[in-house]
């Protein structure tokens, strides 16, 4: 027996709900498996939707929650839940490779939730809790309980003790470990979980644990597209992107990954690699530390509507100390926080999701005027559009050819933010633009 980070190549292979959702796509994943044998490392979710319309199990189990403490009966729901599962086992048959009787799981999780004493972290738990028995034994795998290895503290957050309780818990070279996602227990065994999609993160905390050489994050898509493919159907693939273009991208509303799922792999440069079950063939994309841009400018661009933007405009705003604190300090008091804010030398704007505003709008506008700006307005219905390369900070020219591409457009842009990382250029449009921003960059950087 060794630990496994003394074991050249080891690969965690996480697998979202759709990786699982049925036994044809169960027998995809242990094709993947067998392909390569340093994938030792399988974290499954839930069985996610089988077709669009379907139910994930993860939502089927809130909803029995639900009823249980709405003191209603189960019915349907418990059986629809069941049959996903036997379905699934009946359809593998002589695929599994030891018996695996879910039943009495099952009628345990049932009867805990009819008590009505359940925590809904524990019933929305159960999901990968009991698809993990039917992948370890697809996959002649050892079974890991997730709240043996996976630790959070007494507040729910997750505990970094938890790497050492799972270098000790799956020390065998030759064993490979399956540990269901989303959720782990504090030391007395009370279940907690991660937020919704949050197997990605346990993934990452399994790799950033077992020192992998990557972390394979295995989904439905094959990785990250350049832009939105429902608004510029030629989007490609992008074959590798930082974690900084990440995270720009995916605040943008791009997402593929969790957000909190780059941090454990991060800290140790552990590579990303986005991959299709469905398309194994496909390289995917792989998310790194950093990496040589050559000459390209431009890596995604990403749109997000329901912004507000709040322009102030005050003559010598740069000779007077503080005003910029204060005009913060009014949102602040309403608890509202900002997004953005590009600021000239007598204006500033403050960018507010809707979300974060409400209906509070006037009382912002009545608290402004208290400061005696020149001029204060709101520019509502806006989308912000991000355009994100690591190679813009070099590039000469990028923003007049941005700027020029909107112009040819006729989009009218209400406000520009450059990011000081110089990887980001933020464009404020009306909603009724966004689409049309996003093909005229587009296609400016990446052709047609
Ligand atoms: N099953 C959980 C969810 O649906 C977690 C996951 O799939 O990552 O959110």
């Amino acid at each position: 027996m060794s630990n496994p980070s003394s074991q050249p190549g080891v690969r965690v292979a996480k697998f979202g709900g759709t990786s699982v959702a049925t036994a044809e796509q169960q027998l995809k994943v242990k094709n993947i498996i067998n392909l390569d044998e340093s994938r030792r490392f399988i974290i499954p979710s839930a069985p996610g939707k089988a077709f669009s319309d379907d139910i994930k199990i993860t939502d089927l189990l809130y909803l029995a929650h639900d009823l249980a403490h709405n003191h209603q009966k189960l019915g349907d729901v418990w059986k629809t839940i069941c049959k996903r599962f036997q379905d699934i086992i009946d359809e593998l048959d002589n695929e599994l490779q030891y018996p695996c009787d879910l039943q009495i799981h099952l009628d345990e999780v049932r009867d805990t939730i009819r008590s009505g004493k359940s925590t809904t972290a524990y019933v929305a738990s159960r999901g990968e809790a009991l698809n993990g028995y039917i992948i370890a034994s697809l996959l002649n795998a050892e079974y890991v309980d997730a709240a043996d290895v996976i630790r959070f503290d007494s507040k729910g957050c997750f505990d970094p003790c938890s790497y050492e309780l799972i270098r000790n818990r799956c020390n065998d070279s030759e064993k490979k470990y399956v540990i269901p996602g989303f959720y782990g227990a504090d030391v007395t065994g009370t279940i907690y979980t991660f937020s919704r999609g949050g197997s990605d993160v346990t993934g990452a905390i399994v790799a950033h644990a077992v020192d992998a050489d990557v972390y394979e994050n295995w989904t439905d898509v094959s990785g990250f597209l350049t832009t939105d493919p429902r608004i510029v159907p030629h989007a490609r693939s992008i074959t590798e992107i930082t974690y900084r273009e990440l995270r720009e991208l995916s605040y943008m509303g791009a997402s593929v990954l969790h957000e909190e799922a780059v941090f454990p792999v991060r800290d140790k440069s552990i590579p990303i690699n986005i991959r299709n079950t469905n398309k194994p063939e496909d390289p995917g994309t792989i998310i790194v530390e950093d990496r040589d841009a050559g000459d390209q400018i431009v890596t995604g661009i990403a749109g997000k509507k329901g912004f507000n933007i709040f322009y102030i405009e005050k003559a010598l705003m740069n000779n007077e100390i503080g005003f910029g604190r204060r005009v913060l300090d009014v949102f602040e008091r309403h608890g509202i926080s900002f997004e953005h804010m590009p600021s000239g030398i007598d204006t500033l704007s403050v960018v507010i999701s809707d979300e974060a505003l409400g209906n509070r709008e006037d009382q912002i506008l009545d608290d402004l005027k208290l400061l005696h700006p020149d001029q204060v307005s709101v520019y509502k219905g806006m989308a912000l559009i991000a355009t994100v390369g690591k190679g813009m900070n070099r590039a000469v020219g990028t923003a007049a050819k941005l700027f020029s591409a909107l112009s040819l457009s006729e989009v009218n842009i209400r406000m520009i933010d450059q990011g000081s990382s110089e990887q980001n250029i933020i464009v404020g449009v009306e909603e009724k633009d966004t689409e049309a921003a996003i093909c005229a960059i587009h296609d400016a950087f990446m052709g047609t």
